[in-house]
């Protein structure tokens, strides 16, 4: 029996594992029950050695090698309404997880010799860029010689997938404005200080920053998702509040947005008299292809299952996945879950994954970990 023809002999067992992680869909940092089901299939098939973060958890499957590489998944989901009430995966981190645990499941099952050691890592928390760095702390990395991640693709259709030696995901930066003013009456704009105006300047001149500011051959963008101030139609209010994120891949790119963000939101100060506040995280930054792994996973799954996707397909989304490059070269693959003509994204409500992708997610963790990378 071939490595695929083992994997779609559990083909009901890998469909049951999507559909319960599916159902137990939880927020960051509060995947308990998540981890409470992925602890105790691990330890059904016979994996004991492992660090339970009660959200999250990582540990090693020893197979006696000198080199371990780490294989992570992200477990968290997204709120599916305003009230934050209900939580669904809309990312697809319960493939991932799901790709990763019955990946272990099957080599324990099926007692198939891997060429290294494997430190699976079950991160919580991907969404609010916090996990990485939690599991990082809690010492998933120690001794890990690579990391491979893989995130599933609405645009790819299945088989396809993308590893080129680039940068895949953007750095990803957010921030919070405030601008105080004067209040006053609408009709006597002069006795107060008004915010609405400069907000809206400032939001105006932002625009330019990437069209005029930023090497046009280099990608960036600057999104505002949120503004909030005023609460009747004939009252200048006090205080409005803007929220957005800007995301780059160069370095450059991001200090010049950093940069030009502050100096504006100062002139704009200066020139209505307002007092402005902004703050801007650390955010994440651009997840970057190693290149001797993409070239060894190419060489690996050449000619088998899968087409690599021939154009330039880089994302501005952000994932916290970049800070385990920080302690070994990393590879982030986008995975290819498409069936029709119609793309959902990631993140919409009406995006979901079915479970034939998933029989190719697990093949390709066997095929990775039995080549022995
Ligand atoms: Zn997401
Ligand atoms: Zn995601």
């Amino acid at each position: 029996m071939n490595l695929y023809e083992i994997v779609r002999k559990h083909s009901k067992q890998i469909a049951n594992t999507l559909k319960v992680l599916e159902e137990l869909a939880e927020p960051s940092f509060k995947e308990f029950k998540t981890t409470e089901y992925i602890v105790s299939e691990l330890t059904s098939a016979g994996v004991f050695e492992f660090t339970n973060l009660k959200t999250g958890c990582f540990g090693t499957i020893d197979s006696g090698k000198d080199k371990t590489i780490a294989i992570r998944a992200d477990i968290d989901a997204l709120p599916f309404n305003d009230e934050k009430s209900v939580y669904r995966h809309l990312c697809g981190h319960h493939f991932h997880t799901a790709a990763l645990l019955e990946t272990i499941k099957i080599i324990k099952k099926e007692n198939i010799s891997i060429g290294t050691n494997l430190r699976f890592i079950f991160q919580p928390a991907e969404e609010v860029v916090s996990g990485a760095r939690f599991m990082i702390e809690n010492g998933c990395m120690d001794d890990v010689a690579e990391i491979y991640g893989l995130h599933v693709d609405p645009e790819l259709y299945i088989g396809e997938i993308y590893v080129e030696p680039v940068s895949v995901m953007a750095g990803a930066r957010h921030f919070d404005i405030e601008i105080t003013g004067k209040s006053t009456h609408a009709a006597y704009p002069h006795l107060g200080v008004d915010t609405i105006a400069a907000a809206s300047n400032f939001i105006t001149g932002a625009q330019s920053i990437v069209s005029r500011m930023v090497d046009p051959l280099k990608n960036a963008v600057i999104t505002f998702g949120a503004i909030s101030g005023g609460s009747a139609c004939n009252i200048i209010p006090e205080f409005v509040k803007i929220k957005g994120t800007f995301r780059f891949f160069d370095e450059e790119v991001n200090h010049i947005i950093e940069s030009k963000l502050k100096k504006l939101l100062d002139s704009v100060d200066v020139f209505f008299g307002t007092k402005s506040r902004i703050d801007i995280d650390d955010g994440t930054k651009p997840v970057t292809n190693d290149k001797n792994l993409s070239c060894k996973i190419k060489n690996i799954l050449s000619n088998d299952r899968f087409t690599f996707y021939p154009s330039q397909h880089l994302s501005m989304g952000g994932e916290d996945f970049c800070f385990y490059n920080e302690f070994a070269p990393a590879l982030f693959i986008k995975f290819g879950i498409r069936r029709s003509q119609e793309i959902v994204s990631i993140h919409n409500k009406n995006f979901c994954v079915t479970v034939e992708p998933l029989y190719e997610a697990v093949y390709l963790w066997l095929k990775i970990l039995t080549a022995g990378v």
